[in-house]
């Protein structure tokens, strides 16, 4: 993983994540996992995350 090499789609907001890209606002993976984060069917946004998030190492 470069992480000056953005994936324009998967746009993403998390710098925090070590995983983001250092020049863009995108994610610097080839393909990223999407969980759900509830017991039953997702029905919002607030139901998932981003199951490739890695925190850097400074959090
Ligand atoms: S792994 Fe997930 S949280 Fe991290 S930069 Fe990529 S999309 Fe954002």
């Amino acid at each position: 993983m470069n992480r000056s090499n953005p994936n324009y789609a998967i746009e993403c907001t998390i710098d925090e994540c070590a995983n983001h890209c250092d020049c863009e606002p995108c994610c610097a993976l080839s393909r990223i996992s999407i969980c759900s984060c509830s017991d039953t069917k997702a029905l919002d946004a607030g139901h998932t995350e981003c199951a490739s998030f890695k925190p850097k190492p400074k959090y």
